[in-house]
């Protein structure tokens, strides 16, 4: 460009020199400046309006218009830059066309979804997984589409880290899988999963579990009755010893299949379907009991504090078995006259059950797999308490259940803190009347 202006200015120089000189020559001088620039102006006015009606035409196939000189040259530089812009678009539109082949042969549906929560772009799979339609629904809210009150939870609740798994808006034989991940400055992700088939070879191992553990059961119950009926009777010592033993293993054996029953109802479906109104004070008050009964020999001291004018919604047969799993265990692994601390309280982030000892405590590296069925930390400690190794498994799943977590802190030496939080969603809260307050004392 800078050479073009050089090369325009000389050109201007030279034009009006030699039209100068020939003035001077022919004795008029200024007509022939004047008329000889005039002539210069228009040349470059025609140019000039070439190069505006090549700008505007707007086929890039199309060459520059011919020119020489200066103007050939700036004419040139624009083809360059034209030719230049034109590779840049082929390039993008090339990465952009892979992208969405790339996206549209992906099974799952990925949405982004904007800062206003808006749809604003899907692949193929989100039209056939979830029913999205290109022209209606660009643009309207994911709450519009996804309308299931536990993903509008998952949603809003924003701690993305585990996937949520919830029958297809579009059919109810598919079960989808949602995983959200944040990204840019607030717009976010959707990544839908068809996991049908996973869910029914997990639902076809449940069932042989459940079938196995319904099996067993009948047995069982013989083999149990035949027991109490030859130990009611006079028996020479080693064979009492012997029918005791075997007493005491048919209980375990009960204990575990009742324990897989109730495990396998747990997995049957990943949500409980009706909530009910849970009184979690007469529910803890019943544990206690029963703690204090298993624990009589130990003389530990029980300490409970429970915040009186909430509840909880939501089952409370497995609530129950999910308390009672963590006060048992208390009772069972602290050795004689231990403290056992149980807990109610709510605040700001939900309802929270926990359950402190003073026991021995378990190693950090166990920590992560207790709730694995079967983990035990230490095998003759456990078979000793009688556990089932199934009980920590039940607490999980039953708080997975109500959207609740299960957390563990322990200390080898100084005991262990079980705690059940569960949202604030599913708190509720009541006026205390008298009788109310008579019964909490
Ligand atoms: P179990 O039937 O063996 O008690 P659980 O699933 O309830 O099975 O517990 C898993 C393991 O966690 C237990 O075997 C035990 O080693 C450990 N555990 C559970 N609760 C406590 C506790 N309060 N103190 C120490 N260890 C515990």
């Amino acid at each position: 460009m800078q050479r073009n202006r050089h090369s325009m200015l000389t050109s201007l120089l030279l034009v009006g020199g030699i039209s100068l000189i020939i003035g001077f020559i022919s004795g008029y001088p200024g007509w022939v400046i004047s008329i000889t620039l005039f002539c210069w102006a228009l040349v470059q006015i025609r140019q000039f309006n070439k190069l505006v009606h090549w700008f505007h035409t707007r086929d890039e196939e199309l060459e520059p218009p011919e020119a020489s000189g200066h103007w050939g040259e700036l004419f040139d530089e624009f083809s360059r830059l034209q030719r230049r812009q034109a590779s840049r678009e082929a390039l993008l539109r090339n990465v952009i066309t892979r992208f969405q082949d790339s996206t549209s042969a992906l099974q799952d549906a990925i949405i982004i979804i904007d800062r206003n929560n808006n749809l604003e772009w899907w692949n193929r799979s989100a039209n056939q997984l979830l029913g999205l339609d290109d022209a209606a629904d660009r643009g309207k809210p994911v709450m519009n589409l996804l309308r299931d009150p536990r993903f509008v939870r998952y949603y809003k609740r924003g701690q993305y880290s585990d996937p949520i798994t919830l029958t297809s808006p579009t059919r109810d034989d598919i079960k989808i899988q949602y995983h959200i991940t944040r990204f840019g400055e607030a717009d976010r992700l959707l990544v839908a999963r068809d996991v049908s088939r996973l869910m029914r070879l997990e639902q076809t191992r449940q069932d042989f579990v459940a079938n196995a553990s319904h099996e067993l059961r009948t047995p069982l119950t013989v083999i149990r009755g035949y027991l109490e009926t030859f130990l009611d009777q006079e028996l020479p010592k080693p064979l009492s010893r012997g029918l005791d033993s075997m007493q005491q293993q048919a209980r375990r054996m009960e204990n575990l299949v009742s324990d897989l029953l109730l495990l396998s109802r747990l997995e049957a479906s990943l949500h409980i379907s009706d909530e009910q109104p849970i009184q979690i004070h007469s529910v803890i008050q019943h544990i206690m009991e029963g703690a204090e009964q298993l624990g009589r020999d130990k003389g530990h001291q029980f300490n409970v504090d429970i915040a009186p004018n909430y509840d909880l919604a939501g089952q409370e047969i497995e609530l129950h078995s999910a308390f009672s799993n963590l006060v048992y265990n208390a009772v069972r692994y602290t050795p004689a006259n231990g403290i056992i601390k149980v807990r109610w309280w709510v605040d700001e982030q939900g309802g929270h059950f926990s359950v402190k000892d003073n026991g021995p405590g378990i190693e950090s590296i166990h920590l992560p797999r207790l709730t694995e069925r079967f983990y035990r930390v230490d095998e003759s400690r456990s078979s000793a308490s009688g556990g089932t190794g199934l009980g920590l498994a039940i607490v999980k799943h039953v708080l997975a259940r109500h959207n609740g977590q299960l957390t563990i802190k322990s200390k080898v030496g100084k005991g262990s803190t079980f705690a059940c939080h569960f949202p604030l969603e599913i708190v509720t809260q009541f006026e205390l009347d008298e009788s109310s307050v008579e019964s909490l004392k």
